[in-house]
């Protein structure tokens, strides 16, 4: 991919006196086929098939975003995006599959086959119109339609405000952005301060493209982050629930998360791991990283992730902490029970969790209570439970992360892949050793002694 890059950039700087020559009527640099590498053969036909529907119906379209940007990288897109002076009501009268969705931005969906291909109207300046902002800035309603110029100054960052063409397959840049690229560099377009509280989530797509791109972030465009980021709050909880997800799921979720810590983001995000991590809960902050490490291998390797899993690791800090402090005041049952329920009435203040990610979370948090307990019938019916494969993955994250368990996964991967006998004689040999260590009593992990008559939520056998 490195060579690639050197490639294409080696390539055009022969002739960066003739590129930097070359500019459309309204200013931008154009960047003739020649000297860039996108090839039409990696776009998707789809995005293709719409481009020319537009121009043949009369309309001005281009290939923008995360597409042109992906492929001058020599990555892989993962979706295109179009541009085009079409009005969306124009867009939809030429695609039957045309659906307009959005409602502080219209965007216009069409699908082909299995794709969808975003399609938005060239943006216009907002100053100037019917745009309603709130007190903070923050962009509430903002249909104004303008020009491809206006369009680029609109989008977030300058290596997303790349156009290509089909007309005659040149690179149009209103923003400098092919020398950001260049230098790998993430720069916002316009007043960085401005542009994050007209929209905050681009707080959260700086670092996210930052950790995917491996682009450092440019200076001013990173300095009002975190003096910012509590306006994050001010965003619907469904969009922010999507946006962390598309932190986590974009194949550079350790990084990514490294960049929240960085910058402090957890703070309004995750504020109860937050608050654990910075008590200095080492084993909670390895556990995370754990996570992401694998989320990542997972998604490079196509498979698939669970939301309910990150999320259960992501909360996984913040619950010890708060089943510690209620410890000394409830049976442990009831400290688990009611510790789970306080760290999701607190995330739900932050970000939406739908409960089909709810409540698989909780029953890997829960078989983590149930997998020490294994005697008579009851390793065998946690085997049964649809959850046991996240939570057996789960429990071998902790261990990973250094939380001493006695052993506890290597005994279920043995468990797993035992005969009968075998199995049996495994559940027999705990009720030698006797005692609750054996037995699997979870141990908490810090915080005052409990009752000696206190039994552990599952472990008294
Ligand atoms: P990827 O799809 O790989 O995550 P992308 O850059 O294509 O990255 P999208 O969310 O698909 O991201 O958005 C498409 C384009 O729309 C962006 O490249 C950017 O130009 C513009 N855009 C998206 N969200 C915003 C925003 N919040 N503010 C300004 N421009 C945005
Ligand atoms: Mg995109």
């Amino acid at each position: 991919m490195l060579k690639r890059l050197l490639n294409l950039f080696t390539s055009g700087a022969k002739d960066s006196s003739k590129a930097s020559n070359t500019r459309t009527s309204d200013g931008a640099a154009l960047i003739p086929r020649d000297q860039h590498n996108i090839s039409r053969k990696n776009i998707s036909p789809a995005a293709i098939k719409i481009i020319k529907q537009l121009e043949d119906a009369g309309f001005a379209a281009y290939l923008v975003g995360g597409g042109v940007r992906d492929l001058l990288l020599g990555n892989h897109p993962k979706d295109f995006d179009v541009a085009t002076n079409a009005k969306p009501e124009e867009v939809k009268r030429i695609f039957r599959s045309a659906r307009i969705v959005g409602r502080r931005f219209q965007i216009v969906h069409v699908r082909m086959g299995r794709e969808v291909i975003e399609v938005t109207t060239f943006r216009g300046h907002h100053e100037e119109s019917s745009s309603v902002r709130s007190e903070d800035g923050m962009l509430l309603r903002d249909n104004v339609y303008g020009t491809l110029e206006t369009d680029a100054m609109r989008r977030d960052f300058t290596v997303n405000a790349l156009y290509y063409t089909l007309k005659d397959f040149s690179v149009i840049d209103y923003c400098n952005g092919m020398e950001d690229l260049k230098q790998r560099t993430l720069r916002i377009i316009g007043d960085p301060a401005t542009r994050y509280k007209e929209d905050p989530v681009r707080i959260l797509r700086a670092l996210r493209f930052a950790a995917k791109l491996g682009f450092n972030l440019e200076p001013k465009t990173a300095k009002p982050i975190r003096e910012l980021s509590g306006l994050l709050l001010n965003v619907s909880d469904a969009r922010l629930f999507e946006e962390v997800l598309k932190l986590f799921l974009g194949g550079s979720a350790t990084a990514t998360f490294n960049l929240m810590r960085e910058y402090d983001l957890l703070t309004h995000l995750f504020p109860g791991t937050d608050k654990a991590l910075k008590a200095g809960d080492e084993i909670g902050a390895n556990l995370i990283e754990q996570c992401m490490i694998n989320t990542d291998k997972r998604i490079r390797g196509d498979k698939t992730v669970t939301p309910a899993f990150i999320y259960a690791a992501l909360l996984w800090p913040a619950l010890q902490q708060q089943f510690t402090l209620l410890s000394g005041q409830m049976t442990p049952t009831q400290a688990w029970g009611q510790a789970a329920q306080n760290v999701i009435n607190q995330q739900l203040t932050r970000t939406a969790v739908p409960k089909r990610f709810l409540i698989p979370m909780r029953e890997i948090w829960d078989l983590q209570q149930r997998l020490p307990s294994r005697l008579g019938m009851r390793a065998l019916r946690t085997l049964d439970h649809p959850r046991f494969r996240a939570a057996y993955d789960f429990l071998l994250m902790r261990e990973a992360a250094g939380e001493a368990l006695d052993g506890l996964g290597v005994w279920w991967t043995n468990y797993q892949t035992a005969n009968d006998e075998e199995r049996e004689q495994m559940v027999k040999d705990i009720g030698k050793q006797g005692g609750a260590k054996a037995a699997g009593k979870p141990r908490r992990r810090r915080g005052p002694r409990k009752p000696k008559t206190d039994a552990a939520p599952g472990g008294n056998e």
